[in-house]
């Protein structure tokens, strides 16, 4: 930090905690550690150069430091270097026990109020994570690590709040390390493997296609949902090669599957946004249909409308290329972002795919059941297909049939499939795999 304020470094602070530690042990007393950290003080030092932030800086040290001599009923609090724009606070609890609490409240109210620095008005906010001893901890290592992982649950809930340390944070910080840990060698060692749920076509009552749905048995965490390591992969950058995995192993799946006769079957593949921002996005889907035998049109990438309606012009123009080449676009998960219509006109799609947070109620006496049936009606007149997604009973179903829906897809007709079922169910025997095998054992006969 290069403010001019003198406080304790890193190093005196770990000392000071260890120091305050035996003295609360001592006492009988608590000890509450705790990290505050300037929300996305970076924009500041990035905007306004480093001589404006640190005194920004000095202003907000001298701020704290007051606030704490205001504090009644506790010690003023210590306060220590940190990190660039983060401090360490140690607070020796006296009597009351709310009254850590109501310091920390203090704290991060007196950052909250506006600074003046040459000439501009600031509004800055602060993530506080904070501890206890004895409740949390016993050392100031534990105490320091438990203030560090309150304050990542404060940051990763958006900033501007306070946290205390939960132990099932811990639990979940874990989960997660392993998650992110694992996700790397998973895919050369064939952890991941895809599975298939049915999507069939209402007017008709036949099969029209299939989604391919990724799955990983982690060694130890054993089945892990795609809903939590998608968004870790997306985080550390392995969705690029996890995502193209999926496509190669989907489109040869498509393949074998069109070999036993199903030719007219198409695959949906879920795409991770990032995935669209590769330049070369576009020619490897293209390069795996060609390499597959298969028309562009044989396969439905699937993005969420979350993502979709903040899409960036790159990727919005790969989606736009990949449609131009053939291939087909769908809006998957609509209903859970913020959609408008005006903009669903301006999107690649082709198919609208609405979440099953909408379908399971439409059989309900509730608004659901209006929402649908208009969204049917509305996204059929910009020319675009419907697909019902979570379709668990036959009643659903009717509905949807009723109100004109194209697809549907759900537990009502099919669960997600895994390739060994697929095999037995969908190849074993087929007419036309019997040919081939048979046209292989002649030619191999012939050349004995
Ligand atoms: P999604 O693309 O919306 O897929 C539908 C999810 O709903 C799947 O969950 C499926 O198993 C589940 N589902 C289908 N029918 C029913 C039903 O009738 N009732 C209920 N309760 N659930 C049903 P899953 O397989 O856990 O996948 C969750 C999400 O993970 C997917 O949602 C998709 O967003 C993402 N995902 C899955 N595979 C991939 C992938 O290969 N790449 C990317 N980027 N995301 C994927
Ligand atoms: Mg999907
Ligand atoms: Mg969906």
């Amino acid at each position: 930090m290069g403010s001019s304020t003198q406080l304790l470094t890193r190093k005196e602070a770990y000392a000071l905690v260890e120091l305050s530690l035996q003295q609360a042990r001592a006492a009988g007393k608590r000890l509450l550690v705790a990290i505050v950290e300037f929300d996305r003080f970076y924009r500041v030092m990035d905007t306004k150069g480093t001589e404006f932030s640190d005194a920004v800086m000095d202003n907000m040290i001298n701020r704290l430091e007051e606030t704490g001599k205001l504090l009644s009923g506790v010690k003023p609090p210590v306060l220590c270097n940190w990190g660039s724009h983060s401090f360490l606070c140690i607070l020796q609890e006296s009597e009351a026990a709310d009254l850590c609490w109501n310091a920390v409240d203090a704290i991060k109210y007196s950052v909250e109020c506006p600074v003046s620095e040459g000439g501009t008005e600031l509004y800055l906010t602060s993530s506080i994570g904070a501890c206890y001893y004895p409740q949390d901890g016993f050392t100031g290592d534990t105490l320091i690590c438990r203030a560090e992982s309150a304050l990542q649950m404060s940051k990763d809930g958006g900033g501007n709040r306070i946290s205390f340390y939960r132990s099932e944070d811990t639990d979940r910080m874990y989960r997660r390390l392993s998650i992110e840990t694992g996700l790397r060698p998973a895919l050369y060692q064939r952890q991941f493997h895809l599975s298939y749920q049915p999507i069939y076509k209402l007017s008709d009552g036949r099969l029209k296609g299939l989604e391919a749905l990724l799955r990983w048995n982690h060694p130890q965490l054993g089945a892990i949902s795609p809903n939590e390591f998608i968004p870790i992969a997306e985080h550390n950058g392995l969705i690029a090669p996890i995502g193209e995995w999926v496509l190669r192993e989907s489109c040869k799946m498509l393949a074998k599957i069109r070999k036993c006769g199903l030719r007219d079957l198409r695959m949906s593949i879920n795409i991770s946004p990032l995935q669209l921002h590769d330049p070369a996005f576009t020619s490897t889907v293209l390069g795996v249909l060609e390499e597959n035998g298969m028309e562009p049109g044989s396969v439905e990438l699937e993005i969420t409308e979350h993502y979709l309606f903040n899409a960036s012009g790159t990727a919005v123009a790969s989606l736009s290329r990949l449609r131009a080449a053939g291939v087909r676009i769908a809006l998957d998960d609509f209903g859970t972002g913020y959609s408008s219509f005006s903009n669903l006109k301006q999107l690649p799609i082709h198919c609208l795919k609405i979440d099953k947070s909408f379908i399971e109620k439409i059989d309900l006496d509730g608004p659901e059941r209006h929402i649908v049936e208009s969204i049917i009606g509305l996204v059929h007149k910009l020319g675009i297909e419907v697909v019902a997604e979570g379709v668990e009973y036959e009643g659903q179903y009717r509905l949807l049939k009723d109100w004109g829906c194209d697809y549907v897809q759900g537990y009502l007709l099919g669960k997600p499939m895994e390739p060994t079922v697929m095999d037995t169910t969908m190849f074993r025997g087929s007419p036309q795999e019997d040919r081939e095998e048979e046209e292989v054992r002649l030619q191999d006969e012939a050349h004995r």
